[in-house]
């Protein structure tokens, strides 16, 4: 089946190596958030519709595959957004919207722009982006992949709202999983966890959502990542809650522990940014130690050998209350309220401030 598409100049998108290595899913709960949106679409549409040449257009059911469809996704007309160093190529799959192709595009952009103001750039130089409409409304569900070059897909519902893009989280979790490689599957929870603890603080660090509601939400969510019983430890316990939020806790743990030992001038997000620099990205296939030992050389510690040798194969001792006290994170009911004489408010403000790039 053709579709009724524009015939232009096919955009040619670089081509890369195949590697080994899957793609990660999301699958977190969805909750429905409200935040001040800041203005943060910087993304520079540089050339709009780029088309197909007289190549057969792929039909729907080649986009629907268990993994990236890359082979269709370059046959179809692409847009092409320029955020930070990155080039995004994005492809519609023909369906339903009722918003508009530009304001999916600038919710792309923005969502980009989130993540490159984590990692002081975005995490690859370019990527593919496949919108799928689907039934329904709000953005359903997305994967990220790597072993063709930077990609994902997520599935976007017909009769979603702007403001059902605004409140998105798929999006830029699947972006934060461009920015680190292929680890063995037994810690796919550092992968979740890594995707589901930065894109809350990524997006606090951009204006995108208050801190108060973040903390609120991890104070909430958090409790479904600690062990329960029989636990083996993250690299040995893979079900969901110790994959996306067990992952989410390793994360906030370092996070503060980083801050503790170098005084606030470190945290994990200085960690992950050396290990995008030094190459680690979701193409490449490495051994976690090589990410920590990056990861720790760019703060000085061994923080994340330590906890990751602790908690790797033993449930651990983690209390998440105390450790809220001890940030100074009070959740009474809806309210949140900020202790600052608490022994480590300052690790709590500095993990949600974005640091020079
Ligand atoms: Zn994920």
């Amino acid at each position: 089946m053709l579709w009724g598409l524009p015939m232009s100049v096919k955009h040619s998108v670089a081509a890369v190596l195949s590697r080994s290595g899957s793609g990660t899913l999301t699958s977190r709960t969805s909750q429905l958030r409200h935040h001040a949106f800041g203005s943060l679409c910087t993304a520079l549409l540089l050339a709009a519709n780029a088309g197909a040449t007289g190549d057969a257009l792929p039909d729907r059911s080649e986009f629907m595959t268990q993994h990236m469809p890359y082979a269709a996704f370059d046959r179809m007309p692409q847009d092409h957004l320029k955020v930070a160093n990155a080039e995004l190529s994005v492809a519609f799959v023909p369906g339903n919207l009722k918003l508009s192709h530009e304001r999916i595009l600038e919710w792309v952009g923005e969502r980009a722009q989130i993540v490159a103001g984590y990692y002081g750039q975005f995490p690859v130089d370019s990527a593919r982006i496949l919108i799928v409409p689907v039934d329904g409304g709000g953005v359903k569900f997305g994967q990220s992949f790597g072993f063709r070059g930077a990609a994902l897909r997520v599935m976007v519902g017909e009769t979603t709202s702007s403001a059902q893009l605004e409140d998105d989280w798929v999006l830029v979790h699947e972006m934060v999983h461009f920015a680190f490689p292929n680890i063995d599957d037994a810690q796919l929870w550092f992968q979740e966890g890594q995707a589901t603890y930065i894109e809350s603080v990524a997006r606090v660090q951009s204006g995108d959502r208050p801190a108060t509601e973040v903390w609120k939400e991890l104070v909430a969510q958090m409790p479904k990542g600690l062990p329960q019983p029989g636990d083996q430890g993250l690299d040995r316990t893979h079900t969901w809650g110790r994959t996306y939020w067990g992952g989410a806790v390793f994360c906030l743990v370092v996070d503060v522990e980083i801050r503790k030992r170098t005084q606030n001038r470190f945290g994990l997000q200085d960690a992950l940014r050396a290990v995008v620099r030094a190459g680690g990205v979701t193409t490449q296939n490495w051994p976690i130690e090589k990410a920590l030992d990056i990861g720790d050389r760019a703060t000085g510690t061994t923080v994340l050998h330590d906890y990751y040798d602790k908690l790797k194969a033993d449930p651990g001792t983690i209390d998440l209350n105390e450790l809220w006290q001890r940030l100074g994170v009070r959740v009474d009911g809806t309210n949140v309220t900020f202790d600052d004489a608490a022994e480590l408010a300052g690790a709590r403000k500095a993990i949600m401030t974005r640091p020079a790039a």
